[in-house]
C-alpha cells in the first residue's frame, strides 16, 4: 500500500510515541440473514452447530481458568455464567428445532436470542433483564465459531499492536493490563476519561476522542500514536517514522534519566517536602506504585473490585484486596476512597438503577448509592476495618457534596465498628477519615467540610467537569476543560487555604496533580501531597526539586490576578523560562 501520512487528531491522553500496526478491538456480530438448507442437509447443519457449541465451550473454560488463575473466582464467575447459558437446555432445544425447520445455524441462533430477548425485556427484575447481554455474548460467540472467524482478543498481541477501537471500557481494561499493547487510540473520551487514567498508568501513549478513527482503520495497517501531541498518523511514510523513531529514542532515555529521582525525596529548593503518592485500581499495580517511588497510595480506587464481575463482593473480599495492598505499602499510607460507581464506572451486577439513568455522572453515583445501599457499603468499610490492622489505612468519601453525607456516612462506620467489635474483630480504633473535595458545593464550604474530616484530596477530574459545566468524556467541549481557567485557580486556593487552617492535611488526587504543565502551580498554591499514575511521579519530582516554594508562591500571586486562561497561561509560560 502506498504510505501516505493520514493525520488525525484527538485529545492526548497519555504521553509517549508508539510505533506499530493496528489492531482493532472490535465485537462479533450476530447473523440475522434468513438462509434457507434442504431437508437431506438438516444433520449435517446439526453437526456444525454441534461443533461450535463445543469449541465455544472449550474456550469458555479456559476462559474460566485464567480468570480464576489471574484475578480470582469472583471475577471467573462471568465465565461460568456464560457456561450455564451455553449448555441451557431450553434454549439449545429452540436452536436445534429452528435448524430441523430448514435454517441455517448461524440465523437460528439469530432468530432464538431474538425470541428470548423479548422475554428478558418483559422481566421486572432489573438484575435478570441485564442477564440478556450475557445470552447475546454467548450466542456471538457460537455465531464467530460458526463463520470461522477466530476473534481476535487482546491476549492475541503482539509486541508492537496498537489498539484502536470506537471505546475501551474499565473492564476492557482488565485485560489490557494482562495484554502487551504499545499504544491505543479511540473514537470517544476524554483527558479524564477512565481509558486515559488507565493509559497513563501503563506507561501506554493514548490518544482519545479521534471521533471516527475506528471507520478509517484497517488490521494490520502501519499507524503512529503522537500522545505528547494528540495526534495520529495512519500509513506513515518512511520518512515520518524515521522521525518518529529518534523521538522514541529520546523518550526512552529520558524516561531511563528520571530514574535517578527515585529515591530521593520530593523537596524544593528552599526545603518544602511533598508527599507524592500513586493513584491505583488493583493491587497488582504496587510493584510499579514501589518501582516509581512513591510515598504511598493517594487514591485507591475500589470500585474497581465490583467491575467485571456478576455479584458483590464480600466483606471478605474487600479485608483480602486492602491486606494485600496495606502490607505490600508498609510503612506508607493508603488511602482506600469507597465505591465510586456509576458516571464512567459501570458494574455488571445488576445493582438496581446503576448506569440506568440518563446522567449517570450526576445521578446516584458514590456516597450517593452508598447511603442507599447501607449494607453494600458497610460490607465495604468492614472489608476496609479490619484490614487497618496493618495502621496504614485511610478511608476516604467520595463525591461529597456537604456536611450531612459526611455525618451519614460516619453514622454507618460507627454501625460496621460496632459490629466488629460484637464479633471480636480487631480494627484500627484510630483510622482517618477524609473527604474527596470534588463537588463544586463541597468545594465552597470547605471551611465547614474541613472540620469533619481528617484529611482532604481534592478530586480535579470532577470539580473541573462541574464547576466549569464540561463533561469530562466529551471530546466536543474538551478545549474547555481547563484546570488553568481563573475560577478553577481561586477554587483550589480557597480550598487549599481552608484546609490549612483547619489544621488538617490536604492532598490531591485529580490527573491535575500529576500533569507537570501544573506542578509549580499546585507548590505555589501550598498543595502538601500530591496524588497520581505512578509512572508522573518521577517526572514531577524532579519539577519540585527543582524549584522554590517561594518563587512558586509568587507566581500563583500574579496568576490570580489574570482574568482569563489565556492570560494564566501565557504567564505561566514565562516562569518556566526563568
Ligand atoms: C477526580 O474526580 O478527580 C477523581 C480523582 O476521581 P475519579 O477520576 O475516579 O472520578
Ligand atoms: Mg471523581
Amino acid at each position: 500500500m502506498k504510505q501516505s501520512n493520514v493525520i488525525l487528531n484527538g485529545i492526548a491522553a497519555s504521553s509517549g510515541v508508539a510505533i506499530g500496526k493496528v489492531f482493532i478491538l472490535e465485537e462479533d456480530d450476530l447473523v440475522s440473514v434468513k438462509k434457507d438448507i434442504p431437508q437431506d442437509k438438516v444433520n449435517k447443519e446439526l453437526a456444525r452447530l454441534k461443533i461450535a457449541v463445543k469449541q465455544t465451550k472449550a474456550d469458555l473454560e479456559q476462559n474460566y481458568a485464567e480468570l480464576n488463575k489471574m484475578l480470582g473466582e469472583n471475577y471467573a464467575k462471568i465465565a461460568d455464567a456464560h457456561i450455564l447459558i451455553l449448555n441451557d437446555p431450553m434454549i439449545g432445544k429452540e436452536v436445534i428445532d429452528c435448524v430441523r425447520e430448514g435454517n441455517i445455524a448461524e440465523y437460528a441462533i439469530y432468530a432464538v436470542v431474538k425470541k428470548f430477548s423479548k422475554s428478558f425485556d418483559a422481566i421486572q427484575d432489573e438484575y435478570f433483564r441485564e442477564r440478556k447481554n450475557d445470552l447475546i455474548d454467548v450466542a456471538k460467540k457460537v455465531t464467530a465459531h460458526l463463520l470461522g472467524k477466530t476473534k481476535k482478543t487482546l491476549a492475541d498481541l503482539k509486541e508492537d499492536s496498537i489498539v484502536v477501537a470506537k471505546n475501551i471500557t474499565p473492564s476492557d481494561t482488565v485485560s489490557m493490563r494482562e495484554a502487551m499493547v504499545c499504544g491505543f487510540a479511540t473514537d470517544f473520551g476524554g483527558k479524564t476519561s477512565h481509558t486515559a487514567l488507565v493509559a497513563r498508568s501503563l506507561e501506554i501513549p493514548a490518544v482519545v476522542g479521534l471521533k471516527n478513527i475506528s471507520y478509517q482503520v484497517k488490521q494490520g495497517m502501519p499507524i503512529i500514536i503522537d500522545g505528547n501531541n494528540g495526534i495520529v498518523i495512519l500509513n506513515p511514510t518512511e520518512e515520518t517514522i524515521d522521525n518518529y523513531k529518534r523521538e522514541y529514542e529520546i523518550q526512552v532515555s529520558n524516561r531511563k534519566a528520571l530514574e535517578q529521582f527515585k529515591d530521593l525525596p520530593a523537596v524544593t529548593t528552599d526545603g518544602k517536602e511533598i508527599k507524592l503518592g500513586a493513584n491505583i485500581e488493583s493491587p497488582e499495580e504496587i510493584r510499579s506504585v514501589l518501582k516509581h517511588g512513591a510515598n504511598g497510595v493517594g487514591l485507591y480506587r475500589s470500585e474497581f473490585m465490583y467491575l467485571s464481575r456478576t455479584s458483590l463482593p464480600t466483606e471478605d473480599d474487600h479485608y483480602l484486596n486492602y491486606i494485600q495492598v496495606a502490607k505490600k505499602m508498609m510503612p506508607y499510607d493508603v488511602i482506600i476512597r469507597t465505591i465510586d460507581l456509576g458516571g464512567d464506572k459501570i458494574a455488571k451486577l445488576g445493582l438496581m438503577e446503576v448506569g440506568k439513568e440518563a446522567n449517570p455522572f450526576m445521578g446516584l453515583r458514590a456516597i450517593r448509592f452508598c447511603l442507599k445501599y447501607p449494607e453494600i457499603f458497610k460490607a465495604q468499610l468492614k472489608g476496609i476495618l479490619r484490614a487497618s490492622v496493618c495502621g496504614n489505612i485511610r478511608i476516604m468519601y467520595p463525591m461529597i457534596s456537604g456536611v450531612s453525607e459526611i455525618k451519614a456516612a460516619n453514622r454507618i462506620l460507627e454501625q460496621a465498628k460496632e459490629e466488629l467489635r460484637r464479633d471480636g474483630k480487631t480494627f484500627n480504633e484510630d483510622i482517618k477519615v477524609g473527604a474527596m473535595i470534588e463537588v463544586p458545593s463541597a468545594a465552597v464550604i470547605t471551611d465547614f467540610i474541613a472540620r469533619e474530616v481528617d484529611f482532604l484530596s481534592i478530586g480535579t477530574n470532577d470539580l473541573i467537569q462541574y464547576t466549569m459545566a464540561v463533561d469530562r468524556v466529551n471530546a466536543n467541549i474538551a478545549h474547555l476543560y481547563n484546570p488553568m481557567h481563573p475560577a478553577i485557580l481561586r477554587l483550589l486556593k480557597w480550598i487549599i487555604d481552608c484546609a490549612h487552617q483547619a489544621g488538617i492535611d490536604i492532598g490531591m488526587c485529580g490527573e491535575m496533580a500529576g500533569d507537570p504543565a501544573y506542578t509549580v502551580v499546585l507548590l505555589g498554591l501550598g498543595l502538601d501531597e500530591f496524588s497520581m499514575s505512578a509512572a508522573q511521579i518521577p517526572q514531577v519530582k524532579k519539577i519540585i526539586r527543582s524549584v522554590s516554594k517561594e518563587n512558586a508562591k509568587n507566581l500563583v500571586a500574579k496568576l490570580l490576578e489574570c482574568n482569563s486562561m489565556q492570560e494564566i497561561e501565557s504567564e505561566l509560560k514565562k516562569f518556566r523560562y526563568i
